[in-house]
């Protein structure tokens, strides 16, 4: 019995950096990152220091750049410097980028919004002062349930202009989520809208949210954007309308940006959860602001004029980073699209890129299959030749999903950045830099400066070359958590990132390091299945099913097994024009059995239309693992599930 996880494949391919990338990039070459890398860890505190200088704005320099103790757990970065957030993501950029478009908003129905940075300033400082004059001060929560529309940037912005710490739910939520969640913080405030719209629909905020406020006993006040042209139920006493609080002619053009230190809070957002209840982390301003800032223009390799469109929805961490944070403060142009790939076709990306002549793409392996299922023709209907950087996040990215995205979206001549990270960790931890690294399909490549990860083995040992194993991180990085909101003293965060192995933060990702020192992310540790002694990882399983021409989609997971000790039971969704047949399943054993070995052979395969998956979009392991097992009745926590009904049918077809 290893004590690893056992590694089942090995990808051969290899893409090194294309010369007009790297000629022009921030970071040119491996000799060039090698070296940053080392003197990084080396000297972190010099490092850090060097970055947050030159690229964030301080009202007050710091005394020290970082205490920590991982055992307790606390860090500390920037210790009594003084900042704000939104004055780095606007203020500054007046002077030079006042008439560049700050933020472009493409609407469901393809309506287009720009707001300048000029514009944007001064939306956010009305709405500061809106915000204020609420009674919201420094320190408060403010809760927010809005669709992708720029009231929901702005009012992150505010917030952080007058130091009050937003507390943003996915729009997609239910009633139950967000009073959860409201709860757990206290917000004092709700700002919501009358009705969202995605992919055609109407998605009814204003009636959940006022189901939710039936139970949360903090919020005194809401504010409501007028979405759609649709009536809602207003409270007189409680509810507002944004256009009316906005335009109000008291409201003044500015509002003197709070001086926040340091290790304020910035805000609290809470995980996927993919693996159990979610969690909800705090994160502070300035290790956070330089963090997302650097990570941003570096792995993205930011150039003036270019444009940015990561289609995560700002509810989630990817788009707080990287929609809001990241590029407002590198004074970059974020595109932000209200609606979802497919709709009115699955062409919709793809139009959104020629019609902005987009520059870096960010997306997720999910909606990269979901493309990909519906066929290679869509993205040959536009001109993608902007394009020069393409990027990825959420789960691993199975190797013919990349080598999709590679030929028919980048069309052979854009880098693709899998960036690896967390919600916990505020930016990216693993990633290629797009200049230096050669790629190759399914690996994250190499940690970002500072950042010190280590594959363990069960017992705390380090996994040798290519020994799959536990995913820990040995040192602070900037953007990291600091907490959980309402555990002052972080047993809490002690308890879930800091105990597995003390004094080392656990990702909870499975993970091993191939000869050229490459990582390759092997699935959540809670997913290995253990056959007869073996540990597998999901990921390759998964990645190998996905290989074969007529799999648009899988999910491997173990069930009890008399023999074994776990069996292996797969989930595959067919593409389009493939028929599930007793001929299929012999045909995708045996591919298997030759992609990996007899080790990984399949005891069960169950066709299924859909697969359960978190509203980011991730596959829900836990969850078909309970219908594989039989406890049906006992699903565990699904408030985080997408779509309900897809568990339904897959119960129906167990096998
Ligand atoms: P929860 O913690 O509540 O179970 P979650 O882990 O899905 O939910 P997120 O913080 O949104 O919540 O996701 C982080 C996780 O997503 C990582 O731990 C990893 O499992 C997965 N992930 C993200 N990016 C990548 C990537 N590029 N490659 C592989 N896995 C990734
Ligand atoms: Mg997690």
């Amino acid at each position: 019995m290893t004590q690893g996880i056992d590694v089942l494949l090995k990808e051969q391919r290899v893409f090194p950096p294309p010369k007009e990338i790297s000629e022009k990039a921030y970071i040119k070459s491996m000799a060039e990152y090698e070296a940053m890398y080392k003197r990084s860890v080396e000297d972190p505190e010099g490092f850090w220091a060097e970055v947050a200088e030159q690229n964030i704005t301080w009202y007050k320099k710091w005394d020290k750049v970082l205490d920590y103790d991982f055992e307790k757990p606390y860090i500390k970065w920037f210790i009594n410097g003084k900042l704000n957030a939104s004055y780095n993501c606007l203020d500054r950029n007046l002077d030079s980028l006042r008439n560049k478009a700050a933020l472009v908003w493409e609407a469901d129905d393809g309506e287009v919004r720009t707001y300048t940075y000029w514009q944007l300033y001064r939306e956010v400082n009305r709405f500061a002062n809106v915000l204020k004059k609420l009674g919201i001060k420094k320190g408060d929560r403010v809760a927010v349930y809005l669709p992708m529309i720029p009231e929901l940037p702005i009012t992150m912005l505010a917030c952080a202009r007058i130091g009050a710490i937003h507390s943003v739910v996915f729009a997609g939520f239910s009633a139950q989520s967000l009073r959860d969640r409201i709860n757990d913080c206290g917000a004092k405030l709700l700002i919501t809208a009358n009705q969202g719209v995605r992919g055609g629909r109407i998605v009814p905020l204003k009636a959940n949210a006022d189901q939710a406020l039936e139970g949360t006993p903090s919020i005194e006040k809401v504010v409501v954007v007028k979405r759609t042209p649709n009536f809602v139920d207003m409270d007189p006493q409680r509810d507002f309308w944004w256009h009316d609080l906005i335009n109000d002619p008291e409201i003044s053009n500015y509002c003197e940006p709070e001086v926040m230190d340091a290790e304020d809070p910035l805000f609290i957002l809470y995980t996927s959860g993919s693996t159990g209840k979610p969690k909800g982390v705090l994160h502070t301003t300035g290790g956070y602001m330089v963090y997302v800032n650097v990570t941003f223009k570096w792995v993205f390799d930011y150039k003036p004029e270019e444009t940015f469109f990561c289609t995560a929805d700002i509810g989630w961490v990817t788009g707080h980073s990287y929609i809001v944070y990241g590029p407002l403060s590198a004074g970059a142009t974020s595109l932000m699209f209200e609606g979802v790939p497919t709709y009115p076709n699955p062409g919709r990306f793809w139009e959104i890129v020629e019609k902005h002549r987009v520059n870096i793409f960010y997306t997720a392996p999910t909606a990269i299959r979901a493309l990909m299922r519906e066929g290679e023709q869509w993205p040959y209907k536009y001109d993608l030749s902007s394009l020069r950087i393409l990027g990825t996040v959420g789960e691993p990215i199975n190797p013919e999903a990349w080598m999709w995205y590679y030929k028919h979206v980048g069309r052979e001549r854009c880098p693709i950045v899998d960036t690896w990270w967390q919600t916990e960790t505020g930016g990216f931890m693993i990633t290629p830099l797009p200049g230096a690294m050669t790629l190759k399909p399914g690996s994250a490549t190499r940690p970002f400066f500072g950042v010190v990860p280590r594959v363990l083995k069960e017992d705390g040992s380090p996994a040798g070359v290519n020994e799959g194993g536990y995913l820990v991180i040995e040192k602070p990085w900037p953007g990291m958590l600091r907490g959980t909101w309402g555990d002052p003293e972080n047993k809490r965060i002690k308890e879930v990132y800091f105990s597995r192995f003390p004094g080392k933060y656990f990702t909870g990702d499975g993970a091993r390091v191939d000869e050229d020192g490459d990582y390759w992310l092997m699935g959540r540790i809670d997913d290995v299945i253990n056959v007869s002694g073996h540990r597998i990882g999901t990921a390759e399983v998964e990645s190998a099913l996905v290989a074969h021409p007529a799999v648009a989609e899988a999910a491997v997971v173990g069930f009890p097994h008399d023999i074994k000790g776990e069996g292996i039971y797969v989930y595959v969704v067919l593409k389009e024009g493939y028929e599930p047949s007793r001929d299929l399943e012999k045909l995708l054993i045996s591919h298997i059995r030759h992609m990996i070995g007899p080790i990984a052979t399949p005891d069960k395969i169950q066709f299924a239309g859909g697969l359960p998956k978190t509203r980011s979009g991730k596959i829900m392991r836990r969850i078909l693992r309970k219908i594989a097992s039989g406890a049906i009745e006992d699903l565990g926590d699904t408030s985080t599930l997408a779509d309900p009904s897809v568990v339904e049918e897959l119960v129906t077809g167990r096998k």
